[in-house]
């Protein structure tokens, strides 16, 4: 963090800022449905603004494919944005055009302006220089404040931030402080939990955590290929039959760094793909032939329960089962409120992240007593494998610039 310049109020204050945001929010009808992603802004740059900064705000929503295509418009977010800063919102009809310009030096002291999609121009997912300079008229100075766009090389995170000083905006610098504190130096034991469907969807995932944690544990639809490398019967469950060498290379890579794979040791088993089917369960050696495992059994939420107990950090993600469905809800929603339960207690940091994930908290009713929740789906991902994200070094650069 210490290579990035953070936005504070005292630099803030009086200035024209140019803050780029994620403030693509569900919608129904007009109307947000989930205020979080806003909310969470909100309350980063309402100091900003309260010092006295102009803040002209910058997102994308949806994807309109760089046409002007009002199904797209993100004039729904302001009222939602308006109730969250509990100020006025102004907003301008373009991102580039002279009139929003005009709107953006014409903000008085503690004024907000919101500008419409930015992806309703190509230049800006083509990281357009041109397209970048036009968006630099609306500020002196540029924050990023999207972390869940941050794997992404747009105009709005990443050439802009060449062209005016750059700063990482209050959510960011919370994300990355948070993400950093838990993969590169977290209190130990650290573990693991990485579920959802696929291996081949997690990888370089699973290949840079095993490095670095000190117990991995597999879960969901990943655990059945797990489980088949190992020999174990999984019936008809999804599983990746192709990734059973990559299993193997994995289970290597965590032995030579002395990371422990912890799978489950009980199954639930279901004769059909549908909630409350038909199910038994059974130990690992147990599926039927004719059965899908859609779950950890309460074994193992009790064994994995217990290494919760005994660690300091968790980073998680992916759903331990399809839970989605009852009653495969079961394991993922347990050791959720376990984690939960830990963290409020003070014994553990509990970190989590994606879009699934943070659904299957939701279910759970959990999601607020996490150390922290990550909204952003692929940055997350892409973070967790150990990428540098174009976004970040985009803002490393510039904070280097400015030493130098
Ligand atoms: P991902 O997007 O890779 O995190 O995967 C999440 C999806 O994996 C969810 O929709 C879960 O329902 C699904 N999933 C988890 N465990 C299983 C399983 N044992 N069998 C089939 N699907 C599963």
């Amino acid at each position: 963090m210490s290579d990035l310049n953070v936005i504070t109020p005292s630099t803030a204050a009086g200035q024209r800022l140019v803050v780029r945001a994620d403030l693509n929010a569900p919608v129904q009808d007009g109307k947000v449905s989930d205020a979080t992603r806003i909310e969470r802004f909100a309350k980063g740059i309402k100091p900003l603004l309260d010092a006295g900064a102009k803040i002209t705000v910058l997102s994308h929503f949806g994807r309109p494919k760089g046409q002007r295509n009002m199904d797209f418009t993100i004039a729904p977010i302001k009222p939602a944005l308006e109730a969250a800063l509990g100020q006025t919102v102004q907003f301008a009809d373009d991102c580039i055009s002279a009139a929003a310009v005009a709107a953006s030096e014409n903000l008085g002291e503690g004024e907000i302006l919101l500008c419409e999609n930015l992806r309703f121009y190509p230049g800006e997912e083509a990281n357009d220089p041109d397209f970048a300079k036009s968006l630099a008229r609306l500020g002196d100075i540029y924050v990023n404040d999207a972390f869940s766009t941050a794997h992404r090389a747009h105009a709005s995170t990443a050439a802009i931030a060449d062209l005016l000083p750059a700063y990482a905006g209050p959510l960011m610098a919370e994300e990355i402080k948070a993400m950093t504190a838990a993969l590169e130096d977290p209190k130990r034991p650290a573990i693991a939990v990485v579920g959802g469907a696929k291996v081949s969807s997690k990888i370089a995932v699973l290949k840079n955590l095993v490095g670095k944690v000190d117990a991995v544990v597999v879960g969901g639809g990943m655990a059945n290929t797990f489980m088949l490398a190992d020999g174990h019967p999984i019936g008809k469950s999804l599983s990746e039959p192709d990734q059973v060498p990559t299993v193997h290379e994995i289970r290597e890579l965590a032995a030579k760094s002395g990371c422990r794979i912890i799978l489950p040791v009980d199954v639930v088993c279901a004769y059909d793909f549908a909630p409350n089917a038909k199910n038994v369960t059974t130990d690992i050696d147990g599926c039927p032939a004719d059965a899908m495992i859609l779950d950890a059994g309460p074994k193992s939420v009790e064994m994995i329960g217990k290494e919760f107990e005994g660690a300091k950090t968790i980073l998680w993600n992916g759903p331990m089962g399809a839970f989605e469905m009852e009653p495969f809800d079961m394991a993922t929603v347990a050791l959720a409120r376990k984690a939960a339960e830990l963290t409020k207690a003070g014994t553990l940091a509990s970190i989590a992240g994606g879009g699934d994930t943070v659904a299957a908290l939701n279910v759970a009713g959990v999601a607020g007593d996490f150390t922290y929740v990550s909204t952003a789906g692929g940055a997350f991902l892409e973070w967790l494998e150990g990428k540098e994200l174009p976004g970040i070094a985009a803002l490393r650069r510039a904070a280097a610039a400015n030493k130098g």
